[in-house]
């Protein structure tokens, strides 16, 4: 063994959701290329096929998913699956998330709830389903991706930073609980990653944003991917409980 096998993921299977695109298809191909097998989410079979698609094309073990994360019972049933087919995860990353940016008093009721769906009670689901056969094994890494914007607020985003803070709560007493166990938990916080998710705001706010980041550049995918593996691998074994901030230097904890 080298130095460098510590930050393989060579004989572990990793569940990633929202692997279709953004952050969590960078994670999702990144854990795939460090030897783990993948299984990556998407909310239509389209979605899912793409994913597999790309793991054939990158020579990648696993495929892509149907799964909405706000759904317990969809959530329940696909571990159910992959119990059945001996592939109960060992690495978890909480990855898909919506934002539907609107001014606080104009947020309506149900946006409020599919947000915090979507993006925490989704997060409850997941880790539940998986938790189990992790404390079996004695080993597990759970990484949920939070956001700067749970630490320092955003303006049209309350339900989204509300749902970001609470992970980072969620995530340390999941440390506590089951670390024991051989299973860390830790919150991936970035910044502003160019994505999907950020590809409608405008320029105006885009410059303004650029100049709150010393590294002078909006982060890559990979930015985000890279840390996800250093934290999934053995490199990563004495981390847990924490956040991570990846974020160019917009945000200094
Ligand atoms: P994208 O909008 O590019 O991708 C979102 C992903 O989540 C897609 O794969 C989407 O699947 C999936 N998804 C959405 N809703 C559901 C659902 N109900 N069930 C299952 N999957 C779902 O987002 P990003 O890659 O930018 O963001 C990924 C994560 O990173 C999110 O949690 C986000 O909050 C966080 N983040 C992003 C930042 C950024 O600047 N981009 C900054 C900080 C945090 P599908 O393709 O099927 O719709």
């Amino acid at each position: 063994m080298t130095e460098l096998d510590n930050y393989s993921l060579k004989g572990e299977i990793s569940l990633i959701t929202g692997a279709s695109r953004g952050i969590g298809a960078s994670i999702a191909d990144l854990f795939g290329q460090s030897n783990s097998l993948v299984i990556g989410t998407a909310t239509t079979p389209e979605g899912a096929q793409s994913i597999s698609d790309r793991f054939k094309k990158l020579q990648i073990r696993g495929r892509g998913i149907v799964l909405d994360v706000s759904k317990s019972e969809q959530v329940n049933q696909i571990v159910k699956d992959l119990k059945a087919n001996n592939e109960l995860p060992s690495i978890l990353v909480n990855n898909a998330g919506i934002s539907m940016e609107s001014l606080m008093m104009r947020i309506k009721e149900e946006d409020w709830n599919k947000v915090i769906n979507t993006n925490l009670s989704s997060v409850f689901f997941m880790t539940k389903a998986v938790i189990g056969g992790m404390m079996k094994k004695r080993h597990g890494r759970i990484i949920n991706i939070g956001s700067v914007v749970g630490s320092i607020g955003a303006v049209g985003n309350a339900h989204y930073s509300a749902t970001k803070s609470a992970l980072e709560g969620f995530t340390k007493s999941i440390a506590l609980e089951v670390g024991s166990r051989g299973i860390t938990a830790n919150t991936i916080s970035p910044g502003y990653i160019t994505t999907d998710m950020t590809k409608g705001i405008n320029e105006e706010l885009n410059q303004a944003m650029m100049k709150k980041i010393p590294l002078d550049r909006f982060g890559d995918p990979q930015d985000i991917a890279k840390a996800a593996v250093f934290l999934a691998s053995n490199a990563g074994s004495y981390i847990t409980g924490q956040t991570i901030h990846v974020n160019g230097g917009m945000y200094m904890e």
